[in-house]
């Protein structure tokens, strides 16, 4: 059978063969490629050879190619444009790639290649990218075990084996919480205050349980609107106390005993890994390299925010006193009154905003952008095969006009199509021994459709989510690099929302803005008014927000940063981190750990302090550029640099080369409104 996902890409660019590509293509091309992988590991491994740079560590990175090519086409359109029978395949090949991907992470005789460079490095005359490659490598075997003796690489084994037991458990427990609880509701005035679409979930929601009323659930689109706009105060006190309760219960789904053991487990690993601590292994890997510094960055927000967000509460309380008479203001009454106080001192209207944001206006003004800084163009092109007829396919160019990247956009919701939005790529950046290969990158979004009479016109977050997705994309796309593993957007974890966060800063300045934001019937430019509403309602409550997001950080370093914690109680352990962030009365007979899916089911253990660590490097990124003119060539030119750069330096350095100091968080406090 001719396979074409096998044979060479003979395509403009390269090009993945979309049309070509049947499901049945997949499977017997997934199964010769990972034969084929195995067998260039085999090649590596048999080398006769002593071991070098060259033939270990840069052989490995030209390993798995076409494996590699076939799992970026296969996933990113198992996610994009999928089916019942791609998601069988995905069953069944899964298995298969992680089989072969502990084959390669477990190879003894591998390791003892890789270490020989890695001990010997000095005597290779290595680039600094090279030098950074073979520490990764060397890292991540080394991180995994390699070095251990065999009965401690047993325990490591079997640590692993129980880890991902108790995750799973964990998270299997919290969804049978979440979906135990209801609260039915039989008299219509009790979903007063809820907006139509609320109600309808609600009816929906009766209907699927053959229940007469309406339901209301522990699930977001549920829970939230109701916490936000029901006007029963004892309903919005019995759901949040349900929620508080979510696998605490004395019953079979109670997680207390897999939390104390999960957190047992990965202390124990660390330890027999070499590190202090759970949180010391996770931030070696991390730009903020050390538990000291996560701590020392989340207190010094917390005491910065902290009085911002106690006078919150205060106008808050005031508030609620004044229009319902609320003496003393509970934990379930702030989304609601907060709510209410945003509309009254806003009152800004999605339907106001969206004339402004054609989709190809706005798509169009993130290009305008990146040419204003970075001299990049881009160019349609329709000579290059699509998955979908609603993707729109461009050809990028650098500033002397040389190929820089192909760039897939896919904007609308369809069957299909996976909900949220997302950058990933068709085939990444390298440039091993003057082969370069330039990257094919896509973006992948749920926007409004255009209907007959309307164009699609996005919503304020839709903008920005493509300038967000943007911002990744050009990461992507910019590559100045030797090897993929160091291109583009693989670097470190509280590193990569960089790029994408610095861009969405365009989406509130008049300069950039004038280039799109556009009424899509007068040519309008928006008025800086409605601009400057946006940017206030968004910082609306800010503190009380940041405070919650450092309470999640400051509990999570707690497990994971310390040797000697007391969790006999987990109540009382968990009380005593939040009692430095608590506005609000203490509620009895609640936890948030029990359900703390981020760090206990999901990959954010000693990572939760990530999304405020992020705001701080792209506030005070663009502060750079607001200092210096938000197109300044010569401020563009080393953010280029910092971008081109990906995952070859770290990242701590390669910001300072780029800022010329360290981040501080006086732009994000500035932007959020939390500085004097
Ligand atoms: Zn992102």
């Amino acid at each position: 059978m001719n396979n074409p996902l096998l044979e060479k890409f003979d395509t403009p660019f390269e090009s993945a063969p979309f049309t070509k590509i049947k499901n049945e293509h997949y499977k017997p091309a997934f199964e010769q490629a990972i034969a084929l992988a195995k067998k260039e590991i085999d090649e590596i491994t048999n080398n006769s050879e002593s071991p070098t740079f060259e033939n270990t560590i840069e052989a490995m990175e030209l390993s798995g190619e076409k494996l590699g090519q076939i799992s970026s086409i296969f996933f990113n359109l198992n996610s994009a444009e999928t089916n019942d029978e791609m998601q069988k395949i995905a069953q069944d090949v899964s298995p298969l790639l992680s089989e072969f991907g502990n084959d390669v992470r477990l190879n003894e005789k591998l390791f003892e290649r890789v270490k020989a460079v890695y001990e010997q490095k000095d005597s290779f005359n290595l680039t600094d990218e090279q030098a950074y490659l073979l520490e990764k490598k060397y890292k991540g075997f080394s991180r995994n075990g390699a070095n251990l003796n065999n009965e401690d690489k047993e325990k490591l084994r079997d640590i692993d084996k129980q880890l991902s037991m108790l995750s799973l458990q964990f998270g299997q427990n919290v969804l049978a919480e979440t979906n135990s609880f209801q609260l039915v509701i039989t008299d219509e005035k009790d979903l007063k205050g809820l907006p139509d679409y609320a109600i309808e979930q609600a009816k929906a929601d009766a209907e699927e349980k053959n229940i007469t009323g309406w339901v209301i659930t522990l699930q977001a689109p549920s829970f939230i609107p109701f916490m936000q706009y029901a006007e029963n105060r004892e309903l919005r006190e019995k759901l949040f106390k349900a929620n508080g309760l979510k696998a605490y219960q004395d019953n079979e789904y109670n997680n207390e005993e897999n939390v104390k053991k999960i957190v047992a487990l990965r202390h124990q690993r660390a330890q027999i890994l070499g590190y202090s601590t759970h949180a010391d292994y996770i931030l070696e890997e991390r730009m903020a390299k050390t538990p000291k510094t996560v701590l020392d960055f989340l207190n010094d927000l917390l005491a910065k925010a902290k009085p911002f967000a106690e006078k919150e509460i205060e106008e808050l309380s005031k508030f609620a006193k004044e229009i319902d008479h609320i003496d003393v203001l509970q934990r379930w009454d702030h989304a609601y009154y907060a709510e209410k106080l945003k509309q009254k001192k806003f009152s800004l209207s999605e339907e106001e905003l969206k004339p402004y944001f054609q989709l190809e206006n706005v798509t169009q003004g993130a290009f305008d952008v990146a040419t204003k800084l970075f001299g990049i163009t881009f160019k349609e092109i329709n000579t290059i095969d699509k998955y979908n007829e609603e993707v729109t396919t461009y050809e990028v160019l650098d500033k002397h006009g040389n190929f820089l990247s192909l760039l897939y956009a896919d904007f609308f919701p369809r069957a299909g199509k996976r909900p949220g939005a997302w950058m990933t790529s068709f085939r990444e950046a390298s440039n091993i021994n003057g082969n370069s290969k330039r990257p094919h990158i896509s973006i992948v979004c749920n926007f409004t459709k255009p209907t007959k009479d309307t164009p699609s016109l996005l919503t304020f977050q839709e903008v920005t989510t493509l300038f967000h997705e943007f911002g990744h994309a050009l990461h992507g796309m910019l590559p100045n690099t030797v090897y993929e593993s160091l291109a583009g957007t693989n670097v470190y974890w509280d590193f990569v929302e960089l790029p994408s966060q610095f861009f969405e800063n365009y989406c509130y300045e008049p300069e950039a803005l004038k280039l799109f934001a556009k009424h899509y019937k007068t040519g309008e430019i928006i008025p800086q008014e409605l601009i400057e509403k946006v940017k206030a309602s968004a910082s609306f409550m800010e503190g009380f927000q940041t405070l919650r997001q450092l309470s999640f950080g400051l509990l999570d370093m707690s497990y994971h940063g310390n040797n000697d914690n007391n969790l006999d109680n987990l109540q009382v352990f968990e009380k005593d981190i939040f009692k430095q962030t608590d506005l609000y009365p203490e509620v009895e007979n609640s936890m948030m750990s029990t359900s703390f899916s981020h760090i206990f089911q999901g990959g954010y253990s000693s990572g939760y302090y990530s999304y405020k660590w992020a705001e701080v490097l792209d506030a005070d990124a663009f502060a750079f550029f607001q200092e210096t003119g938000i197109f300044n060539p010569e401020t563009a030119q080393k953010f280029y640099k910092l971008l081109s750069s990906g995952g070859t330096i770290e990242p701590m350095k390669l910001y300072e080369e780029f800022r010329g100091n360290k981040p501080t968080p006086d732009a994000l406090l500035k932007r959020a409104g939390l500085a004097n």
